[in-house]
């Protein structure tokens, strides 16, 4: 497992998979949180307001992190934007914001937190298995995923030598408690899941805390999917 006491940033953390992803580093780990418009748990160690969206906002969140805590070993980026695009009536300035804070805000918070981040430090980030199943009515979500995985390759090749790991994790279908899916659209899932359910936020955080881990140690560059055997 990964080693206690080392430092986890994970963006998005106070509700759905981020929540559950904090939660299960929190136990053994300092966790400190990005929120926007979700308020942290009164007992979270470091929750820090941010609009990923916003350029600036990288540098802030990675400052704040080593001033509270002196380091920083682990970045999951789980903060996304899931909205529809479309083909007819695009929203172009919609769909810049789902690539800034899908694609964009990963990238700053790498680059911000780079000259800080030892070796054995690790990347995980937040994909969907619509990054290799184009989602109809939402082809920019789908395309911000598909370039996170290539942006996950790139950047294991570039800091293996370095000793940075970098991986995802594709989720299927998961139901949050805040946000519960139609019926109808439960029912699509699960007929083409070969688990036969629909995944849990905890099956997330715990492939999340497994690449993060030094029982990931040789693996870097790989995109993992959590999705209970979706459209094999
Ligand atoms: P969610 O409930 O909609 O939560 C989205 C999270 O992203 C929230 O914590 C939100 O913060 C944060 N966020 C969105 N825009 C932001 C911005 N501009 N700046 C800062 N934070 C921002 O989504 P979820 O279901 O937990 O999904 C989490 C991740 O898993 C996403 O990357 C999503 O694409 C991925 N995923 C989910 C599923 C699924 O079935 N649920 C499947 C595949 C992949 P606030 O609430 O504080 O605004």
């Amino acid at each position: 497992m990964t080693a206690p006491g080392r430092v986890v940033l994970v963006t998005g953390g106070t509700r759905g998979i981020g929540h559950a992803i904090a939660a299960e580093f929190a136990a053994d780990h300092a966790v400190a949180v990005t929120w926007r418009s979700t308020p942290p748990d009164p007992g979270a160690a470091l929750a820090i307001r941010a609009d990923l969206a916003d350029p600036d906002s990288a540098a802030r969140v990675v400052a704040e992190v080593l001033a509270r805590f002196g380091r920083l070993d682990v970045i999951v980026n789980n903060a996304g934007q899931i909205s529809p695009s479309p083909v007819e009536g695009l929203d172009a300035e919609a769909g810049q914001g789902l690539l800034a804070v899908n694609l964009l805000a990963p990238a700053a918070l790498l680059a911000a937190a780079l000259p800080h981040l030892a070796p054995g430090s690790a990347i995980v980030s937040i994909s969907s298995v619509n990054a290799v199943l184009p989602p109809r009515g939402a082809v920019l979500y789908g395309a911000s995923k598909a370039a996170l995985n290539l942006w996950t390759r790139a950047m294991a090749k570039e800091l293996g030598p370095r000793g940075i790991r970098v991986n995802a994790v594709a989720p299927g279908a998961i139901t949050t408690p805040e946000t519960p899916r139609p019926a109808d659209l439960q029912q699509a899932f699960l007929a083409e899941t070969a688990l036969g359910r629909l995944g849990r936020p905890q099956d997330v955080a715990r492939a999340v805390r497994f690449l993060a881990s030094d029982a990931a140690s040789f693996i870097t560059g790989e995109v993992l999917t959590v999705s209970g055997g979706y459209r094999l």
